[in-house]
């Protein structure tokens, strides 16, 4: 269902599908091969041009979604890439490896969960050693379970949270900069959340808020290493996480729907942007936040 390639020109509202959506519940963390219609993360449409040619990238998240339209795209671009997911996602995962190959590319696979300091701090040493260095670290792993009222967030779900979106930044970024060069870059994912938060993403959206105030303050903080940090804040994106609890069931359907485009946005959609940020074309970009939105404006 991907169009030709991200070059072709054609009218965005009718280049991928539009609500409804069938009713398709699924357990998270959730697979691709549960999505109908299926995402499209640029396995055939994505075009690379060698703007990465070399670099050594630890994407997180990168077996589904928007991690893994960004893993295709750096791989296309030229990078060798580190991909980190959970241990029940080794599926998805694998076919991600075979598309980083297929380029010729390093995939290297470092599964674990993300809410354990520990395995963190190692993932990132690993990912050093293996790929001989690093200079992009993509930040795209995340929890999101809606829940209609504050007295149904457990302080485990809420704990769960902020240990996915936030602490695990923390330990990832902090782990990570000894051995960033400059012009290394970090890429976080922030959200619409962010900014207009939905009354059953009481959780997230605290979480993605902070990510934008993370993102900010370490880019004025890192920059003297020549070190720059940037987010991506997407509107609603077809991706597993939304039909495994991300929405409350009777949203999937119409999923996008209110947006200016009316339909939701695809995986490859995002990954031009986590492209751009990452090379040296956007070097006098730091501690801002991108939306990828289908036409609803950040503030
Ligand atoms: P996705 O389900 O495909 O990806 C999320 C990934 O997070 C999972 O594949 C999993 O590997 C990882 N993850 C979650 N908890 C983890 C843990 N404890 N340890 C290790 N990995 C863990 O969904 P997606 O929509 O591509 O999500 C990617 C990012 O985009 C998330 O940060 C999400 O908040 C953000 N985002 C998504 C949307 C959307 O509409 N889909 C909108 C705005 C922001
Ligand atoms: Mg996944």
């Amino acid at each position: 269902m991907a169009t030709d390639n991200q070059y072709s020109m054609q009218n965005p509202l009718t280049q991928y599908p539009q609500p409804e959506f069938p009713d398709q519940p699924q357990s998270a963390p959730g697979t691709v091969h549960k999505l109908h219609p299926a995402a499209d993360h640029g396995e055939t449409s994505y075009k690379g041009f060698g703007r990465l040619a070399g670099r050594k990238a630890l994407i997180t998240g990168a077996d589904s979604g928007i991690g893994r339209a960004a893993a295709i795209a750096y791989a296309r671009e030229g990078a060798d890439i580190v991909l980190n997911y959970l241990p029940e996602e080794e599926s998805d995962a694998r076919e991600v490896v075979q598309l980083i190959e297929a380029e010729g590319r390093k995939a290297i696979c470092l599964p674990g969960d993300l809410k354990d300091e520990r395995f963190c701090q190692s993932l990132v040493s690993q990912a050093v050693e293996r790929l001989g260095g690093l200079d992009i670290l993509v930040n795209v792993a995340g929890k999101q379970q809606a829940v209609e009222a504050i007295a149904d967030i457990t302080t485990e779900q809420f704990d769960a949270t902020f240990k996915s979106n936030v602490y695990a930044l923390f330990w990832l970024c902090k782990a990570a900069l000894p051995h960033l060069p400059a012009g290394a870059t970090i890429i976080n994912t922030a959200s619409i959340q962010s900014y207009s938060p939905s009354q059953n993403l009481l959780d997230y959206a605290s979480t993605k808020a902070a990510i934008v105030a993370f993102t900010k303050a370490l880019a004025k903080q890192v920059i003297a290493q020549g070190v720059r940090v940037n987010a991506v804040a997407p509107g609603p994106i077809w991706t597993p996480l939304q039909p495994s609890g991300g929405q409350p069931r009777d949203k999937i359907p119409t999923f996008g729907s209110q947006t200016p485009m009316g339909r939701p946005g695809q995986p490859a959609e995002c990954a031009p942007l986590y492209v751009f940020l990452a090379t040296q074309e956007s070097s006098y970009i730091t501690g801002e936040t991108f939306g990828v939105t289908g036409g609803t404006p950040l503030p």
